[in-house]
């Protein structure tokens, strides 16, 4: 833990964001900071690349499942970079000096999550707290959304970004967090009872793995879920629970199984557990490695 912490660069704007490396420190600080602690976020499912994209120069893809990959994601979404170095052809000079003209520090990813607002902890944004107030639209839906992206049950949002010229340094994944689950002048005393699957990519990553590869029992897993957390006092262990990240329920577990069975038979193109890589053209790392 103290590792993951010193990886973050806390940058001196007025924005309040921070700079990580790809990985797994990116969720580890989405997942502890105080206000997304015992919060599910929900991803929104456009993802912004720019034009080096069309070009050739950055390459995003759609990768099936966590457990093809050695390396881990962030909840932000896949951010890892496997060209590898090649021989070069003179080509890449070329390609560099195109990126560092015209397109300098060009937006090359971006990302919104935003607070899924469980509970009757977050204000929504027609002003109700847990609850529409009268007249609003989005009251005629049973759940207070017209659709699975819709933002209206929180202003809470954490944008990830990651610019052209900070791809070749050590922290290149920028993250800002924005807005309140309510107004700060409130009081609050609860927090919010999550309901749905909010496990971080790692922790799926190892259930996944241990059905596909490993043909693991639900039970077996539950065990392997719960030791991260041996030792740890009555509290911790509730909370961790109601958290959902990193154990969860018998039923919840059995559900993440049957839809990875699913997904995994259907191939489904817009399943929501989207991972996605990012993948630099040889070229770019040639010059920069
Ligand atoms: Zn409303
Ligand atoms: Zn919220």
């Amino acid at each position: 833990m103290q590792d993951y912490l010193s990886n973050i660069q806390y940058n001196n704007d007025t924005e309040n964001s921070v700079n990580v490396p790809f990985g797994r420190i990116s969720e580890w600080y989405l997942a502890n900071h105080p206000l997304l602690k015992d919060r599910r976020l929900k991803c929104l499912s456009r993802l912004y690349t720019s034009g080096l994209v069309k070009e050739g120069i950055i390459n995003v893809q759609r990768v099936e499942g966590a457990v093809d990959f050695a390396e881990w994601t962030t909840r932000t979404n896949e951010m890892k970079s496997t060209n590898r170095i090649r021989d070069g052809n003179g080509h890449g000079d070329e390609l560099l000096k195109q990126i560092n003209s015209k397109k300098k520090d060009k937006l090359c990813w971006s990302w919104i999550m935003y607070c899924a607002g469980d509970g009757t902890t977050c204000q929504r944004a027609c002003g109700g707290i847990g609850n529409c107030k009268e007249g609003c639209i989005n009251s005629q839906f049973s759940n207070g959304l017209k659709n699975y992206n819709d933002m209206h049950l929180c202003n809470v949002r954490v944008k990830s970004e990651v610019r052209i010229t900070s791809l070749t340094k050590s922290h290149p994944l920028k993250i800002t967090i924005q807005g309140n689950h309510v107004p700060q002048s409130m009081l609050l005393n609860s927090t919010p009872k999550v309901q749905r699957l909010n496990l971080l990519r790692n922790v799926r990553d190892k259930i996944l793995i241990s059905i596909r590869a490993d043909h693991m029992s639900t039970k077996e897993i539950k065990a392997k879920l719960l030791v991260s957390n041996n030792g740890a006092d009555e509290n911790t262990l509730s909370s961790a629970l109601n958290s959902q990240k990193v154990i969860c329920t018998n039923d919840k577990l059995k559900q993440l199984i049957a839809h990875d069975d699913k997904r995994f038979k259907d191939n489904a193109e817009d399943s929501p557990q989207r991972f996605y890589q990012l993948t630099l053209s040889d070229e770019f790392w040639l010059k920069n490695a």
